[in-house]
């Protein structure tokens, strides 16, 4: 961020809440949405794409270093390109999540990812979301969230969200795939997912989307004194 812009970072574990209520937050405000994980899936898909190794820290930091990342909007939501072709869908598969936290886990990945996210920051106001937004990228921003949620509400909402998308899972699968990706994404050695001294913990568990939305935005105002 630069002095003259705002940042509200919002961090937290899979599935508690992050991207649509950072989407909305931004919309409110009319702030740009950064999905700093969309960036992570993209470098992830790209990898399975090419064939590369998960353990191959240099051919993945330099793929993270080559690719051209876009966000534009649509009116089903964002859209995500990489090198000029949309790949929205295809960062949401299965896959890519069992993939995404060992790409991200590496150093030179996370360096080139953070500082694209550190440029938009200088240019625009924000509401970025992710797992390190707090700590790393964005560490004066104006407002600092964690979001959490239990596990069985989380692992509810993502089988909606696989609902969405046209495949069947369950409950029970999705609370065993999002222990595994928060073990290993609060477990690793760079930028693990953790909450700030200086961050305001907000439980979604029991709240609606527009509750999410406006508790952010209340905390927001107070910040800023209005
Ligand atoms: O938020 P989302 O589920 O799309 O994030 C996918 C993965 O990307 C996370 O599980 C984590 O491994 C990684 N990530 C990260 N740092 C961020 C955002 C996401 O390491 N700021």
């Amino acid at each position: 961020m630069s002095s003259s812009t705002k940042i509200i970072a919002i961090d937290g574990p899979a599935g508690s809440g992050k991207s649509t209520t950072a989407r909305k937050v931004a919309d409110k405000l009319g702030f740009i949405f950064l999905d700093t994980g969309a960036m992570y899936r993209a470098v992830t898909f790209l990898a399975l794409e090419k064939k590369i190794p998960l353990s191959d820290s240099e051919a993945l930091q330099n793929l993270a270093a080559s690719m051209q990342i876009e966000f534009s909007d649509d009116s089903e939501g964002q859209r995500v390109s990489v090198n000029s072709r949309d790949i929205t869908s295809q960062i949401r598969t299965t896959e890519v999540t069992a993939a995404v936290s060992e790409v991200s886990a590496h150093a030179g990945v996370r360096r080139h990812m953070v500082a694209k996210q550190m440029e938009m920051g200088e240019k625009y106001d924000i509401v970025a979301e992710g797992r390190d937004t707090t700590s790393v990228v964005f560490p004066d921003a104006t407002l600092k969230v964690y979001l959490v949620a239990s596990i069985e509400e989380r692992a509810k909402r993502r089988v909606i969200d696989f609902q969405r998308m046209g495949k069947i899972t369950t409950v029970q699968e999705q609370i065993k795939a999002i222990q595994e990706r928060d073990d290993y994404d609060s477990g690793r050695e760079h930028s693990p997912l953790k909450m700030t001294d200086d961050s305001i913990q907000v439980d979604t568990t029991k709240l609606t989307i527009e509750g999410q939305v406006n508790k952010i935005i209340e905390l927001f105002k107070e910040k800023i004194g209005e």
